[in-house]
C-alpha cells in the first residue's frame, strides 16, 4: 500500500471520527432503522431520502435489493428479487475453486464461507456493463449493505466479492466489459496472497497445478542463480530474488538437471 493511500485513508478515518463528535446534540439524527445512517447525516444527499426505501436507489450507485435463497458454491447463488422473480447470480470479478462437479483445494471451504455469510441474507446487487453471462446468469457485485459510493474503503468494507478475495477464498477473474472494480480486486488479492490467507496459504504444500496456474500460466519455476535454489512462482522467496540472480525454468527436471535444489518452503 502506498504512503499516499495510507495518508488518505487516515484522513477519511479522522473525518468520520471527528464529524459526529463535532456537531451539536441537536444535529445528531436518531438512529435510522438500517443502523448505518448516523455517520452520514452531514452529507447533503442524506437529507433528501427516507432511510427505508431510498438507500437502494441512491443516485450514482443503483442496486437491486434481493434475498439469498440458495448458495450453489463460493461464487454462485440464487436470489429472489423484490419483484418476486428468482435469479441465479454469478459474482463478478472473482473465481472460487470448484466444489460441485470436481473438488479443487479450497473449493469446499469457499462454498462453506459463502453459505455461512450469505444464506437467507438481504443483499444488494450492483450490475456492471454486461448483465448476464452465456448461461443466462445475472452478473453482479454483491453488497452486504446499500453502498454509499464506489470508493475503495466502501468496497473493502461492504462488498462480498472483495471479502472473498481478502480472505483468500477466491482469485481475481476479470471478464471484460465488467471491469469496474478490477484494479481494486487485484490489489485485494495481492494483499491476501502476501498474508498467505486461505488458498494462498496452501501454496506451501504441493498442490495440483490447476489451482494456481490460472494466476501463473506464463512461468513454471523461478531459480536463484546465487543460492542455486528454485521455487514456485508464488513463493515469497521467489518474489525476493534480485533480478540479476533470477532464472526461469519451464520444467522441474530442467532445474534439477542444472544443479538447483528445491526450496524447502514452497516444495516445488
Ligand atoms: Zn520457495
Amino acid at each position: 500500500m502506498s504512503k499516499m493511500l495510507l495518508v488518505r485513508l487516515f484522513i477519511i478515518l479522522m473525518i468520520l471520527l471527528i464529524l459526529p463528535a463535532g456537531c451539536g446534540k441537536g444535529v445528531v439524527a436518531p438512529e435510522a432503522p438500517g443502523g448505518m445512517n448516523g455517520q452520514i447525516e452531514n452529507k447533503p444527499e442524506a437529507a433528501e431520502k427516507s432511510p427505508v426505501t431510498a438507500l437502494p436507489e441512491r443516485k450514482g450507485l443503483p442496486v437491486l435489493k434481493s434475498t439469498v435463497i440458495y448458495v450453489v458454491d463460493g461464487d454462485t447463488i440464487h436470489v429472489r428479487l423484490e419483484n418476486g422473480r428468482k435469479e441465479k447470480v454469478r459474482f463478478i470479478g472473482v473465481d472460487t475453486p470448484e466444489s460441485t462437479r470436481t473438488i479443487e483445494p479450497y473449493g469446499k471451504e469457499a462454498a462453506i464461507y459463502t453459505r455461512k455469510e450469505l444464506s437467507d441474507k438481504t443483499i444488494y446487487l450492483e450490475i456492471d456493463v454486461a448483465q448476464r453471462d452465456k448461461y443466462g446468469r445475472l452478473l453482479a457485485y454483491v453488497w452486504l449493505m446499500p453502498p454509499r459510493d464506489s470508493s475503495k474503503t466502501e468496497v473493502r468494507k461492504v462488498m462480498f466479492n472483495a471479502a472473498l478475495l481478502l480472505v483468500g477464498m477466491a482469485q481475481v477473474m476479470t471478464v471484460p466489459p465488467n471491469v469496474k472494480y478490477a484494479d481494486m480486486f487485484i490489489e485485494f488479492q495481492k494483499e491476501a496472497r502476501e498474508a498467505e490467507k486461505g488458498l494462498w496459504g496452501i501454496i506451501k504444500v504441493p498442490a495440483p497445478a490447476s489451482v494456481f496456474n490460472k494466476a501463473n500460466t506464463e512461468t513454471k519455476y523461478i531459480g536463484n542463480s546465487n543460492s542455486k535454489k528454485f521455487h514456485r512462482p508464488n513463493c515469497q522467496w521467489a518474489q525476493k530474488i534480485a533480478p540479476r540472480n533470477r532464472v526461469e525454468f519451464g520444467k522441474r527436471e530442467e532445474a534439477i538437471k542444472t544443479g538447483y535444489q528445491p526450496c524447502k518452503t514452497c516444495k516445488p
